[in-house]
């Protein structure tokens, strides 16, 4: 397995692939593996020859006050677990090689406002912004023919697939379900920030999506209503909401109730650690 820190360096390795007529998949990834994370590497394999995995913290993406100091950094345990998988190559950059004159001076990928200042683009301005510009350079670096990215980062997949149709990037961007713990809870690095009693209380953020669904499905009408009863379930369950939607799956707009499919997005706080996670509605 081999491990790049130099954009340039895999850059080149991409191209002798492709002269050598290998295909590439790519998984872009903050590193702090689990298995959500793995089960993308293990769709990658069945696309393509090559996997490539990238690790990467990317500052960009993080608003001033969040947790970019404080994120998972587990890169040894990370390259033994890719190691295992038989990936081709693990990305590994520093932010200095990212943005070698600083963030400030380089070019952003801006995804129309109606996708990116919504939902989390709200709670956390500029996110989308971070995540187009280091998915769109991490693409230029890798070249790969496939893209994996996971359901759990809902509004991100949707944003990362207007930006290559928009743009014109010869990429498939595939797309998996989200992956969860036995107990419902979505699988993330930040679940490990939670204390052992929050963690006992996660699990409640995937049976509210559950119970909105069903209300959905069952005929009720009154999203409005719908939403404001499993925020108020979400706060006697020690939560803080951040935003309770149910939106189209296709571009997050409002949805009239007959529309399908539907997507039901939550974002909330479990004491200083914040949790999303979303369902679709057929
Ligand atoms: P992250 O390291 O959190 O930036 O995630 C890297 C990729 O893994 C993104 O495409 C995420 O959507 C995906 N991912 C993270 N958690 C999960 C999960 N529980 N199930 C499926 N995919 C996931």
């Amino acid at each position: 397995m081999l491990i790049y820190k130099l954009p340039q360096d895999l850059q080149q390795q991409s191209q002798i692939w492709r002269q050598q007529q290998e295909t590439i998949a790519f998984v872009p990834t903050m590193g702090n593996l689990h298995a959500g994370h793995l089960s993308l590497v293990e769709k990658a394999f069945t696309l393509a020859s090559r996997v490539v995995v990238s690790i990467f913290v990317n500052p960009l993406q993080f608003g001033a006050g969040e947790d970019f100091n404080e994120y998972p950094r587990t890169f040894e345990a990370d390259q033994a677990q890719l190691q295992q998988l038989k990936v081709s190559a693990i990305f590994y950059p520093t932010p200095e090689t990212m943005y070698p004159q600083g963030m400030a001076y380089h070019t952003t990928v801006q995804v129309p406002e109606d996708l990116t200042n919504i939902l989390c683009g709200q709670s956390r301005p500029g996110h989308f912004t971070g995540v187009a510009t280091v998915v769109a350079k991490l693409l230029q670096i890798v070249q790969p023919h496939y893209a994996i990215f996971g359901e759990k980062d809902y509004q991100q997949l949707l944003v990362i697939r207007q930006m290559v149709t928009d743009l014109l990037m010869p990429v498939d961007i595939v797309s998996m379900p989200i992956y969860r713990e036995e107990d419902g809870l979505a699988m993330s690095s930040r679940n490990r920030y939670l204390t052992q009693k929050q963690r006992q209380s996660a699990p409640y953020l995937a049976k509210t999506l559950q119970d909105i669904k069903e209300k959905i499905l069952s005929g009720q009408q009154d999203f409005s209503t719908v939403i404001n009863e499993a925020k108020q379930q979400l706060i006697a369950a020690d939560f803080t909401p951040d935003y309770v939607e149910i939106r189209h799956a296709q571009d997050l707009k409002l949805p009239a109730y007959t529309d399908r499919p539907l997507v039901i997005l939550i974002a909330a706080w479990l004491g200083k650690t914040r949790l999303i996670d979303n369902l679709i509605v057929e």
